[in-house]
């Protein structure tokens, strides 16, 4: 069953016994939640989309190691083209959602440990390649969705793993047995994590020698005993739980995050993908932080193709949508908007094939498209409110919208050019959410410090610009022939 349907999927989840809290409760039903349930509808268009004839191209590839149909979620790369696609996949999901849709994690990671399980293997005569091979292919015949886990708490960045005073703030082995570990930890900002089957599991960060028992990669069932996830917070969510479709903005989708815990969480050792192997910790974060860096030209531009058009929508039921400057502003950001999908498409197109044979982008590309991601959408969001103008945030509510005693007045004043006054909250509430709301989770403060923060990417830059090569050509033109 390659491609399950999106019935499929919600009931897969529904039946699962998990431990999932949202302000001080546990939740006996997420699926139908109202805070989690927009989350899912993300999902639930990625299983829906591949049964669409025009969406099929990118929302499904065939498998690397199988052969089969498989959602192009759980892709490993096999050419330039699916690198490609990949990104082009995002942006097409970002359109759709307005939204951070969550699924891209297991792609990015998957395709990270595909590569470097193979290069601990030829390096430790491990088995830890086809452990993973085993675990993918569950992944794509079964449809799953898997979430990744990657940031650990850190509490004292100061110190490393070990240097903590809780010896737990990095997520570690606390028990070795023959048939697989036993770890602690927790690991924070788990994108779309109550949505998905199993989470999927790597070290925060390149490990030292020492850092053994912190350096442990594995895969899990989100089910399994021990775990448990706390929904974060975000800027007026619980609107989505006062029976209003307007005052959400963007009622039917949106991006949820939890502090996923593991208290004592066993692992078989058929899950485990990396075992203390601290040199590979860097290569592991490395690849994985590439990929999702990449992700980034592809999402973000979508939803920022949200955001441009819900800022022609204001302009036009203000009736300035021809005025100069409001038209040099939305070339502003769509200039902005397309750079970082030029970025994103070329890091996919500049990618090239690692020894285990799917693709790896361009390192280079991908943390300069993620650093202009850390800038670029908050100047969109500051064109885009300038346009729209003070009255997304100071629009009354929709049952103010429906009372019969003050709703005549809110119908008489809010109406813009052409217009009527719900539309044209419709339209405001939208453009609050994305730039204020829930979606800004996605599009503002994910676009700094998803897929790690502008100093990572500088970091990253930093070791692969190649300064020495730039000095040469440089010492070449000015006829310098002193050797350093
Ligand atoms: Fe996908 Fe973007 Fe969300 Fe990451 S931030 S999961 S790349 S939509
Ligand atoms: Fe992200």
């Amino acid at each position: 069953m390659p491609l399950m349907t999106s019935e499929q999927y919600v009931e897969s989840i529904r039946n699962m016994k998990r431990n999932i809290y949202f302000m001080g409760e546990k939740l006996e039903n997420p699926v139908d939640h109202p805070i989690l349930r927009p989350s899912m509808n993300c999902l639930i268009d990625t299983y829906d989309m591949a049964f669409m004839p025009e969406y099929e191209d990118l929302m499904t590839s065939t498998s690397i190691i199988t052969g089969n149909k498989i959602n192009r979620f759980n892709n490993i790369h096999k050419s330039i083209e699916d690198l490609n696609k990949k990104v082009k996949l995002q942006r097409l999901m970002g359109q759709r959602t307005g939204s951070c849709f969550q699924r891209c994690v297991i792609m990015d990671a998957a395709n990270a440990f595909y590569s470097t399980t193979y290069e601990i293997d030829e390096k430790y005569g491990t088995d830890y390649f086809e452990r993973f091979k085993k675990f993918i292919v569950k992944v794509q015949d079964e449809d799953l969705i898997v979430g990744g886990a990657l940031t650990d708490p850190k509490a004292d960045r100061s110190k490393g793993p070990r240097d903590q005073e809780d010896p737990d703030i990095y997520l570690r082995v606390v028990e070795r047995r023959p048939d697989g570990v036993v770890v602690n930890g927790a690991k924070a900002h788990l994108t779309g994590i109550t949505n998905a089957h199993e989470v999927i599991v790597l070290p925060t960060m390149a490990m030292k020698p020492g850092d053994e028992d912190y350096t442990i990669a594995f895969a899990v069932p989100l089910d399994t005993p021990g775990i448990t996830m706390i929904v974060g917070r975000q800027s007026c969510d619980t609107r989505k739980m006062e029976n209003t479709e307007i005052d959400v903005g963007n009622a039917c989708y949106g991006g949820v995050e939890a502090l996923t815990i593991f208290d004592h969480v066993f692992v078989p050792n058929e899950r485990i993908f990396m075992d203390g192997e601290t040199d590979f910790s860097g290569m592991m974060v490395e690849r994985f932080a590439g990929y999702h860096r990449n992700s980034y030209g592809g999402c973000k531009t979508g939803v920022g193709d949200v955001v441009i058009g819900c800022a022609c929508l204001n302009a036009q039921y203000n009736g300035v949508e021809k005025v100069s400057h409001i038209k040099d502003k939305l070339i502003e950001m769509t200039q902005l908007n397309e750079q970082l999908y030029c970025a994103g498409i070329a890091s996919s197109c500049e990618g090239y094939q690692t020894k285990a044979g799917n693709y790896m982008v361009n390192l280079l590309l991908a943390n300069v498209c993620k650093l202009n991601v850390t800038r670029y959408p908050y100047e969109i969001v500051r064109l885009a409110e300038d346009i729209t103008g003070g009255m997304m945030v100071t629009a009354p509510s929709e049952a103010d919208l429906r009372s019969e005693e003050v709703g005549k007045y809110i119908e008489k004043y809010l109406v813009g050019a052409g217009v009527d006054a719900e539309d044209r909250i419709r339209a405001l509430r939208l453009m609050e959410n994305l730039s204020l709301g829930t979606a800004a989770v996605g599009y503002r403060t994910e676009s700094m410090h998803g897929a790690g923060s502008p100093q990572a990417q500088k970091i990253t830059i930093g070791r692969q610009g190649n300064f020495e090569s730039k000095k040469a050509l440089a010492k070449r033109i000015a006829g310098i022939k002193k050797e350093d």
